[in-house]
Order: C-alpha cells, then sequence, then structure tokens
C-alpha cells in the first residue's frame, strides 16, 4: 500500500527477443544463475508498498513464467500478452485493481529498489511518472524523409525512458482505452498517458537500469567443468575414440560405442552448466542410445548447454592407455570434435599418455579419459 492505496506492478515478458539469437527470449536468460525475469521482479518483491505482482508473458512461455514466479509471495499471477506490447499491459490492467499500478519491463533486471520508489511517490503525486535517465550523446532529428539535412536537439532537455512507468490506474486504464479506440500504438505507457492529456513526470532511473536487448547486453559469466570416464577393453568390440575407430586388437565395452573420451568431454560440458552428468541425460538402460555414437550425443550436450544460453569456450581431452599408440590420431580426434561442436580446432585440445604400465591402464584393462572444458555465457 501507498498512502492508502494499493500498488499493483505488472511485469512485461511477453517478448520474443529475436534480436538474441538464442533459443530463449531475453527475459529467460540466467545472469548468475537467476533469470533476468526473476532479477525484474526481485526488486518489486522486497518493496515493502508493492502488494502485488502480475507477470505478462507470451502463451508460449507462460507456463515458464509462472513456474519463475511462483517463489515470490506477492505473485498473483501469469496472463497471456497479446501481439504488441501495449496489447500484453492492456490485458494485465484489465485485472489490475485500484490505486497505483507500476509497469516494469521484464528484461531490465537491473532496476533498483530506490528508483521504483521514486517512480511510485511521483506518480502518487501526479498521476503519471517515468524512470528516465539524461541523454548522454547528442541526438539530432532530421528534418525531413533523408538524412541529408538534421537538426541538433537541445540535449539538457532529452532524456531516455526507462521503467517502471507508475500511474493512478484509473489515469493508465482511460489513456489505454483511448489509444485503443484511435488505434494508436505507442512505444510505452508514458507516450499514451501524454496522448491521453496528462502530464508525465520525469524521475531519476538510472544508467545501470539497462534493458537486456542482445547478447552483448548480459555479463559475460565462464565455468570450468571437468569429466572422468574408464571403459573396459574387450576383445569382439571396436576402439572408437573421439569418434575415430582405432584398428586395434581389442575394444571398450558399454552401452553405447564406449567413446570414453568423448563422454569425459560430454561430463565436463554439463558439469560445467550445472546440469547433471551423461547418465542422468542418456541412462544406459535406454535402449535408444544402444550402440549409439557418442558424437551425436556430444550434438545433444552442445544444444543442452546452448539451451542454457551458454557455448563452449575451449576443452582440453587427455586420454590414457597404454596402447595403441594414439599419436597418429591426435589431430583427426581434434578436427572432428570440433566440427561437431561448431568450434575451431584451435579450442580443442586431445593428448594421450601411457600410465608407465601403473595400474589398471597400465595393464591393459581398460582405458580412462579427463576432460576439461571452459563454456561461456553473455
Ligand atoms: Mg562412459
Amino acid at each position: 500500500m501507498y498512502k492508502g492505496r494499493k500498488v499493483t506492478a505488472v511485469v512485461t515478458a511477453a517478448g520474443s527477443g529475436r534480436r538474441m539469437g538464442t533459443p530463449l527470449p531475453k527475459q529467460f536468460l540466467k545472469i548468475g544463475g537467476k533469470t533476468v525475469l526473476e532479477k525484474a521482479v526481485e526488486p518489486f518483491e522486497a518493496s515493502e508498498h508493492v502488494d502485488e505482482i502480475i507477470v505478462v508473458g507470451s502463451s508460449e512461455f507462460l507456463e515458464l513464467c509462472t513456474g519463475l514466479c511462483r517463489q515470490f509471495s506477492k505473485f498473483s499471477r501469469a496472463v497471456a500478452g497479446g501481439k504488441e506490447r501495449q496489447d500484453s499491459v492492456r490485458n494485465a490492467l484489465n485485472l489490475v485493481e485500484d490505486g497505483y499500478v507500476l509497469i516494469h519491463d521484464g528484461a531490465r533486471p537491473y532496476v533498483d529498489m530506490e528508483t521504483i520508489m521514486r517512480v511510485l511517490e511521483a506518480a502518487a503525486g501526479t498521476g503519471a511518472a517515468v524512470a528516465a535517465i539524461p541523454v548522454k550523446d547528442t541526438v539530432r532529428q532530421t528534418r525531413g524523409g533523408d538524412n541529408t539535412d538534421s537538426i541538433t536537439l537541445p540535449r539538457d532537455r532529452l532524456y531516455s525512458v526507462q521503467t517502471p512507468q507508475g500511474f493512478d490506474v484509473a489515469l493508465i486504464r482511460e489513456a489505454y482505452a483511448a489509444a485503443e479506440g484511435e488505434g494508436f500504438l505507442g512505444t510505452d505507457d508514458g507516450g499514451l498517458a501524454e496522448r491521453a492529456g496528462h502530464p508525465v513526470t520525469i524521475v531519476e532511473g538510472s544508467y545501470r537500469n539497462i534493458k537486456i536487448t542482445t547478447q552483448e547486453d548480459l555479463p559475460m559469466e565462464t565455468r570450468i567443468g571437468t569429466g572422468f570416464d574408464v571403459h573396459r577393453l574387450t576383445e569382439g568390440r571396436k576402439l572408437v575414440l573421439c569418434g575415430i575407430e582405432i584398428p586395434f586388437e581389442k575394444g571398450l565395452l558399454g552401452h553405447s560405442d564406449a567413446d570414453v573420451a568423448v563422454h569425459a568431454l560430454m561430463d565436463a560440458m554439463l558439469g560445467a552448466a550445472a546440469m547433471g552428468d551423461i547418465g542422468r541425460h542418456f541412462p544406459d538402460t535406454d535402449d535408444a542410445y544402444k550402440g549409439i555414437s557418442s558424437m551425436i550425443l556430444l550434438q545433444k550436450v552442445r544444444e543442452l548447454i546452448e539451451q542454457e544460453g551458454f557455448r563452449l569456450g575451449n576443452a582440453d581431452i587427455t586420454i590414457m592407455a597404454q596402447r595403441p599408440k594414439l599419436s597418429p590420431y591426435i589431430e583427426k580426434m581434434r578436427t572432428n570434435i570440433a566440427a561437431v561442436l561448431g568450434m575451431d580446432a584451435g579450442s580443442i585440445n586431445v593428448k594421450a599418455t601411457t600410465t608407465e604400465k601403473l595400474g589398471f591402464v597400465g595393464r591393459q584393462e581398460g582405458i580412462a579419459a579427463e576432460a576439461v572444458c571452459t563454456i561461456n555465457r553473455g
């Protein structure tokens, strides 16, 4: 409650994020273990004045929105968005009770409570307020249809508009109805209030409060993973390492092709992404994986980590085998792995070592492999 009236936050997360080039829209990408949407909602949950949080999601991702926001005690529901942002906000406004509404973009994860408070305070005073920051660049405006003639706008009066934008609920509902009646499509809520004849107050936003638009807007996160695997050498099996069939009197025993080097690499990649191990994703009780080439599984692991916004940085694989001699195959192993992962071979290293006839590897009972990799996000 603020000044005795209910405060509702409407967080929009219906965008498709086409500019990101990732499988998931930007609001669902993670920054340090939390999605952009969760980070955008958090300060509203923490604000003592906010009573209810409504999230607008595209119908395709509505369940995901609900799942992510259930942790917030003030979250009441996720509603399906419309074709344009304006349609999405209108759908939410239809459900908002009288009082004040704070409309915030779910792709702005760095909003702080001070900014929210400034917007709410101003909205309670004048009915309409937006967070904004002074423009740093000089801004020119074209005079006509082309770029051959333009004028400088007075920079000291220019602001970049952010969210949250705060309104008296009745005022913004009326502004939305007017815009809809005239078929007008604005770029933000303040624009609609202004069009309906209401003065809009600018309050201090924050330069940190950026909208995540492209991959570059996400902070780069690098993670490390390790993997280790052993398979028994046995007669009557092929020896496959990094996707290459190597002539030898024995092969590795396993449910798949038992490519121990690729298994170690996959576990390293999954480990770095905190996504468990290959046993979890490709259980050896599943007949679908019987005799399968581990290179196909490697492609799947690549897709799994890419769905989380990660891409492989580099990988270093060590194969421990007493015999056969692997050096003739090392270059082909590198290029094989690099091709499946869509990487330059310069980012993939494969090396082989004996164990000086010591242990199970030395006795040629099995082959072991170890892998370390980095993955990056952002
Ligand atoms: Mg294995």
